[in-house]
């Protein structure tokens, strides 16, 4: 179960089973800014879970953490009950946390389907790469992962040249190639046009079927109509906690956050 918001109790600070991701305590300086302040926040199985909070609130850094990008300050960060708080980055890769940032990243010069095949091959002993019954395997699955994401029409074409919102597509592909139980995506409706965001958040509806998702963004209509459960940050520390219908009506929210008469309904 999560812990609520600003508890105190240290001897919650165990392993929880069902939980996909937890933190407990963390904070995260850098220098005399407090990033991130005494965060306690635990994503079930399955569970659509969303960070909300005004840009500098701290979202980005959580999400860094909890991939391995970033090491805390304080407090321990445990994924599916281990805790990987001091774990690289390319072992919790392994062990289930998918990632994209939130700035696209795709290297010029690959195809989608060499992008593809290389986030296939990443798990994979190196020389897959060059036995040839094992190359025909990586070419297969890229397909299928290309395919499984609505990709294959873009298979020969260079991913530097795609649509935004169809390389938000690829790389949030790429971030699943080793069917990772833990997505997290940094405010990936970012700069998309309106009929992307349609098609991306309809993609992340679905892949939210099958694991745990942490969604960064700052637009409340997205996070309100795809969460299951709202957590909002300000100043690095947890303002609220609660569904979409319980942080729409929150007075804190509205107050600190939102700036507005009311959320939409
Ligand atoms: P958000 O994603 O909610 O916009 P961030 O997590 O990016 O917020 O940033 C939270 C705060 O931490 C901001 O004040 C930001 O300037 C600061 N910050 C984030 N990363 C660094 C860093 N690497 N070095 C120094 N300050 C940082
Ligand atoms: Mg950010």
């Amino acid at each position: 179960m999560a812990m609520s918001p600003g508890s105190s109790d240290r001897s919650a600070d165990a392993a929880t089973p069902g939980v996909a991701i937890q933190l407990n305590g963390v904070t995260k300086t850098f220098g005399s800014v407090t990033a991130v302040d005494g965060v306690d926040l635990s994503v079930t199985d399955g569970e659509f879970f969303s960070m909300l909070g005004p840009s500098g609130s701290g979202k980005t850094t959580v999400l860094r953490m909890i991939a391995g990008f970033e090491v805390p300050t304080a407090g321990t960060i445990r994924l599916d009950g281990e805790e990987v708080t001091h774990t690289p980055v390319h072992q919790r890769a392994r062990m289930g946390i998918g990632r994209s940032y939130q700035v696209v990243k795709l290297f010029a010069g690959l195809t989608c389907g060499d992008a593809a095949e290389l986030a296939i091959q990443r798990d994979r002993p190196v020389l897959d790469w060059i036995r040839p019954s094992a190359r025909k395997e990586i070419r297969a699955a890229a397909r299928e992962l290309l395919a499984k994401h609505g990709l294959v029409e873009w298979e020969r074409h260079e991913t530097t040249v795609l649509a935004h919102g169809i390389q938000k597509r690829l790389e949030i592909a790429l971030a699943l190639a080793n069917s990772s139980r833990l997505l997290l995506l940094d405010e990936p409706m970012a700069g998309l046009a309106a009929h992307e965001r349609a098609e991306l958040a309809d993609l992340i509806r679905a892949l939210a079927q099958e694991r745990a998702v942490v969604f960064v963004e700052h637009d409340i209509d997205v996070v309100m109509a795809l969460a299951d459960r709202v957590t909002v940050l300000h100043n690095g520390r947890i303002l609220a906690e609660g569904t979409p219908a319980e942080i729409r009506s929150n007075a804190l929210v509205r107050e600190a956050y939102l700036h507005r008469e009311a959320v939409h309904a």
